[in-house]
């Protein structure tokens, strides 16, 4: 029996709340807050059980401070956007609250994508006695749980990670973002690193492509190497890994607009002057774009994300491959919301599980890669993200 504040009420937000409600026995209290207190309420409409909402600054520490003490949950959940992480942390050190979040903290002013700031904190949580889990969704999330799964039941030591994220939904607009456009550009934008030999390896964004095949019918789709914030925790707590890559696939019709979008400088995060004030070209960009929790009722197809990790098992190389396949109306049916934010709201509630259930409990700040996959595998298949793990003879993308 235990009480969450669940801080941001976006896409994500909603499915965290509509999965942590389902679950009475273990989130026995739930409170809501966000920026815009109305969009809390409309989430918590949808409920067939009462929560609490509320009105909160999460970059304002003292009063993000002062409500959690006066809340006194067990745990925060941060589904609000990666520049909050920070002072969410700082405020959970003040009030003496565990932590878990689904995306590193990204300063506003540089499209970075590291775990320094969060990792630096080790030692304030450690000292406080409280658990910080970062990246607690699927992609960071659940795919740093698969790996680590497949390194303990199938390898002595793996040697490559091929991370596949692709969705295989269509919305039906010329152009829309699958999560918060913003992050979502940044993300797509930013130049690729991938891990070769021992060190990051930079190459310009969306330079390489491949084609996959996913399992079960879902189709094939050109996909893209990308970064992706996992590698850097990965790579560092699997230190045999001779390469790890990201890949996500993307339509023709997706890249073309972000092209053209990036040439007309629409995509930049630098303030431009415009009509006597200072606005960021992706922030307006922002207020342009279908809202990703709009995207429900008109997204149909599945998404197909998983690892593919190659090894050695008593001297022998093998490879693995464990996936997960989530329809989008289902997901909608279920919850009201996309594939997108399911597959990532849905391993954010197991992960605030394992916390609230003592089994993922450590005093410090944590990768998802850092406990046992288990238990966390054995909700995924529970909670609406089944699993498959299948032995590959060969697997290529170059
Ligand atoms: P949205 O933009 O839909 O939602 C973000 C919410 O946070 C909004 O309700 C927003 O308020 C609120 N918010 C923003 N700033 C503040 C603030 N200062 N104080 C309080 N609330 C604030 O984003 P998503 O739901 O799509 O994404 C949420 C998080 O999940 C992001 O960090 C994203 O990077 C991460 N993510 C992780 C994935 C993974 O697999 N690991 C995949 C997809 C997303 P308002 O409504 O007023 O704008």
């Amino acid at each position: 029996m235990s009480k969450v504040v669940i801080i941001g009420a976006g896409g994500v937000g909603g499915v965290v709340t509509h999965k942590c409600a389902q679950l009475p026995e273990v989130f026995s209290e739930i409170v809501l807050a966000s920026r815009t207190e109305e969009k809390c309420k409309a989430i918590a409409a949808q409920l067939d059980r009462p929560i609490k909402t509320a009105k909160i600054d999460a970059d304002n520490v003292a009063e993000l401070t002062a409500f959690l003490e006066q809340e006194k949950p067990d745990l925060v959940i941060n589904v609000a956007l990666p520049y909050q992480d920070l002072s969410i942390m700082d405020a959970c050190l003040a009030a003496g609250i565990d932590y878990l979040d689904t995306a590193n903290y990204e300063p506003l002013d540089t499209a970075k994508f590291e775990y320094k700031w969060q990792w630096a904190y080790q030692d304030k949580f450690k000292n406080a006695g409280l658990t910080a889990l970062l990246g607690s969704g699927f992609d960071p999330g659940a795919t740093n749980v698969f790996t680590t799964w497949i390194a303990k039941h199938y390898f002595d030591e793996i040697h490559e990670l091929d991370i596949i994220d692709v969705n295989g939904g269509d919305h039906g607009y010329p152009f829309a973002t699958n999560f918060n456009p913003e992050i979502n550009i940044r993300e797509v934008t930013a130049e690729c690193r991938h891990w070769e030999n021992g060190e990051f390896v930079e190459t310009p964004a969306m330079s390489k492509k491949a084609s996959f095949t996913c399992p079960d019918e879902v189709g094939t789709y050109n996909i893209y190497r990308m970064y992706h914030e996992e590698l850097e925790s990965l790579v560092k707590h699997f230190p045999t890994l001779k390469r790890a890559q990201f890949w996500m696939s993307f339509g023709d019709n997706y890249l073309k607009h972000l092209e053209v979008l990036g040439n007309v400088g629409m995509t930049g995060i630098e303030p431009v002057e415009f009509q006597g004030q200072q606005i960021v070209p992706i922030q307006f960009l922002k207020a342009l774009l279908p809202d990703p929790s709009t995207l429900g009722p008109r997204t149909k197809g599945k998404t197909c994300i998983g690892c593919v990790v190659k090894g050695l098992k008593d001297g022998k190389e093998k490879i693995v491959y464990v996936y997960n396949i989530k329809d989008h109306q289902d997901c909608y049916q279920e919850v009201q919301s996309q594939a997108i934010s399911y597959t990532t709201g849905v391993p954010a509630m197991i992960g605030a599980k394992m916390i609230l259930e003592g089994k993922w409990k450590k005093p410090g700040v944590w990768n998802m890669e850092q406990f046992d996959p288990d238990p966390f595998m054995e909700d995924m298949n529970k909670y609406g993200l089944p699993w498959q793990v299948v032995e590959l003879d060969n697997f290529d993308l170059d």
